[in-house]
């Protein structure tokens, strides 16, 4: 395993972790979350993601559960949670002080831990003034219920607020952000957050690698009844099936078909080689990646050892399929 500086800090993350969005407290039982978080550790993972919002809780209460069964050392692990939708009650959501204070509370009880490495603003709440949310996570960090904060899919302009709020207060600054990056979706990581990257050494812990599956091919000839765009009562999942069956979505699909052809001049899985072009840009911190069966983390880290294969002659083929880079 490699791990990285998490931005602007002393600490370090496994450039590959394992969220639980999905699949844990929801589509598998607590077991096989058990065996997935018990491989990722075995193959050095460290760093393990949820949110208060996940399964309703249970996601948080299933990756405790495995945190507590496999007794490691809490110094060798990096768990991070994220707040914003924590119930239906009209305090229990954004990021008002009551509900960051409330909500790392009913996080850590749900996990059954002290403290969080890192507590995410799992989105932007322009309801509430920055002022407020940038001295809600600095008081939760005091009292080391957290060690950094982050956001999860701010804008640029967003998060420079925070820093300029946090400056002027001398308060404690974002340290990380979140946000979706995968070869599908771009703009934010290779652009719009380049200052952030340049000016503040900001972090990025981004999600959906694979888009889902998307990337890994698997959706190439149809749904496969054990994937998570099968799943029938999940409406984030009703949406990304549907949105496969338009032009948008068989564009993708060819050229994932295309991608699967050179993985193989690699001689490795699409997901691997997805994987590894998020793992070589060097603004990315760690590549928060899923699983539903320990198999798709051990083939998953892997894309490790890809990375130094993929030479610029390798990405410009890349660039040619893709035909998505956005413009500077
Ligand atoms: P991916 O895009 O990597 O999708 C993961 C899913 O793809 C797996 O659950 C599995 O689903 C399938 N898969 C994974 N590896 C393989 C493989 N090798 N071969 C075939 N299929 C594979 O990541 P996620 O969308 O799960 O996002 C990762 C994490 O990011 C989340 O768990 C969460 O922690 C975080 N996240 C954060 C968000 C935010 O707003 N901040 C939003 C979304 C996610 P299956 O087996 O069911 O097909």
């Amino acid at each position: 395993m490699e791990y990285r500086y998490l931005g602007n800090s002393g600490l370090m993350v496994s450039a590959l972790s394992l969220g639980g969005w999905v699949t844990y407290g929801g589509q598998v039982s607590p077991e096989i979350a058990q065996k997935c978080m018990k491989t990722a550790f075995d193959l050095g993972i460290n760093f393990f993601d949820t949110a208060e919002v996940y399964a309703g809780g249970q996601c948080e209460i299933d990756m405790g559960v495995a945190i507590r069964k496999f007794g490691w050392a809490r110094s060798d692990l990096v768990i991070s949670t994220k707040l914003f939708w924590g119930g239906k009650g009209r305090n229990e959501r954004g990021l008002s002080r009551k509900h960051i204070i409330e909500g790392t509370d009913a996080s850590l009880k749900r996990l059954q831990l002290d403290y969080v490495d890192l507590l995410y603003a799992h989105r932007p709440d322009p309801d509430t003034p920055m002022e407020e949310i940038v001295r809600a996570f600095n008081h939760v960090i005091n009292q080391g219920k957290a060690f950094y904060w982050g956001t999860s899919e701010w804008s640029a302009q967003q998060i420079t607020e925070a820093h300029a709020v946090a400056g002027r207060l001398n308060l404690i600054a974002p340290l990380m952000e979140q946000p979706q990056y995968n070869m599908f979706h771009r703009d934010r990581i290779e652009k719009e957050y380049l200052p952030l990257f340049k000016n503040y050494k900001m972090g990025a812990t981004i999600w959906s690698p694979l888009a889902s599956g998307l990337l890994s091919g698997k959706y190439n000839d149809g749904i496969p009844g054990d994937s998570r765009l099968a799943l029938q009562d999940n409406a984030v999942m009703k949406r990304l099936r549907d949105a496969l069956d338009t032009d948008d979505g068989r564009v993708k699909i060819t050229k994932v078909k295309k991608l699967a052809l050179l993985a193989q001049q690699l001689d490795c899985s699409t997901s691997q080689l997805a994987l590894a072009w998020c793992l070589k840009n060097p603004n990315v911190s760690s590549v928060i990646t899923g699983a539903s069966k320990p198999s798709q983390i051990e083939e998953n880290v892997k894309a490790l050892t890809i990375v130094p294969l993929l030479t610029e002659e390798i990405m410009t083929s890349l660039e040619d399929i893709l035909a998505n880079k956005p413009a500077l």
